[in-house]
């Protein structure tokens, strides 16, 4: 098969089209099933240097490993091809496809990797904050939409438990003051690489603004959060940070429940962080658990912030 002027068009506007990082994923994935389509093709998610869905591949593991690790190595093993996408120095996918079409055509199958890993670093500039790489307040903003979205829509099926929680570093205006900026932004990075570390890979972790974090929690109900949540509050309170030594964390989370408004969910995270501030910080409350324990009378957001559906 040939491949038209036309067709390398479309190909290059499926791809450039996509604001997400799933549907370019997605998009991809239907462009090499339909250009190799006589091929076995397979795209594994790798996380930090991590294979994710390692069970399905355990016979090549290992090849598969390395590759991660080593990023621009590609294998030909009779007609099997491995390649790793890149971007921005990280391995982000490693493609497998085996058969015959593709070992016609491999500069092809190079060309369309390029394509989309640019495309991705176009994304990951837009959605993620400059200094941790966690996803940015823009992109807080539009996942919160969809996730509420979500679970209007699957309202009859009764949505899986989701959270959400809001960090605020305490006392960090002292670490800048004491140490200078710089050793703040080391800070930053720090706590940003240690919520990655505990929280799972379909979390979405966010820097919410400056030494404020979020954390949507999927498929988890607010007595597991809050235990998660120990765990990262603990492991923040025992952290050695250089110079610095010790830094200390508040949280707050509270539960979606069907039918909350944004402006709901984030005020009663808010409310619960407010409180861990004001009870003496480094501390984990739910929004839930206060209220029903008559510490804090529900301060609902303004009415014009809420969203009428
Ligand atoms: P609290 O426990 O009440 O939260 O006290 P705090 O000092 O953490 O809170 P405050 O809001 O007074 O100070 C936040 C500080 O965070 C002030 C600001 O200079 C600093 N900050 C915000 N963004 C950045 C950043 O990107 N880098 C650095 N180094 N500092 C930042
Ligand atoms: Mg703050
Ligand atoms: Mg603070």
């Amino acid at each position: 098969m040939s491949l038209t002027e036309k067709k390398c068009f479309e190909v290059a506007i499926a791809l450039v089209k996509q604001h997400h990082k799933e549907d370019l994923l997605n998009a991809f994935q239907k462009i090499l099933e339909e250009l190799f389509s006589d091929d076995q093709i397979d795209i594994y998610t790798v996380n930090n240097g991590l294979l994710l869905d390692s069970e399905s591949i355990s016979h090549k593991e290992s090849l598969y490993r390395s590759i991660a690790s080593r990023k621009t190595v590609f294998v030909l093993d009779d007609n099997l091809f491995i390649y790793p996408i890149v971007s921005l120095g990280k391995v982000t996918h490693i493609i497998s496809l085996q058969g015959d079409s593709v070992s016609k055509k491999p500069c092809l199958l190079e060309q369309l990797i390029t394509l989309f890993s640019q495309q991705q670093i176009l994304l990951d500039n837009n959605n993620h904050d400059a200094l941790t790489g966690l996803l940015n307040r823009q992109s807080f903003e539009k996942r919160i939409a969809s996730v509420i979205d979500d679970r209007r829509r699957r309202d009859a099926e009764k949505p899986p438990a989701c959270c959400f929680a809001i960090f605020d570093i305490d006392f960090f205006k002292k670490v800048n003051d004491n140490f200078g900026h710089l050793y703040g932004d080391e800070v930053l990075i720090l706590f940003a690489n240690l919520m990655e570390k505990i929280f799972r890979h379909d979390d979405m972790l966010f820097r919410y603004g400056g030494e404020e974090f979020a954390v949507f929690l999927k498929n988890i109900d607010l007595d597991t959060a809050v235990v998660v949540l120990e765990r990262f509050r603990h492991n923040i309170e025992q952290y050695d940070f250089p110079q610095v030594e010790t830094i200390t964390v508040s949280i707050g989370v509270t539960e979606f429940n069907i039918g909350s408004s944004r402006a709901e969910i984030i005020s009663r995270a808010d409310q619960a962080l407010y409180y861990s501030k004001d009870n003496g910080r480094n501390q984990v409350h739910s929004f839930e658990a206060l209220i029903s324990a008559g510490k804090l009378i529900d301060n609902p957001p303004d009415i014009n912030d809420i969203e009428i559906f």
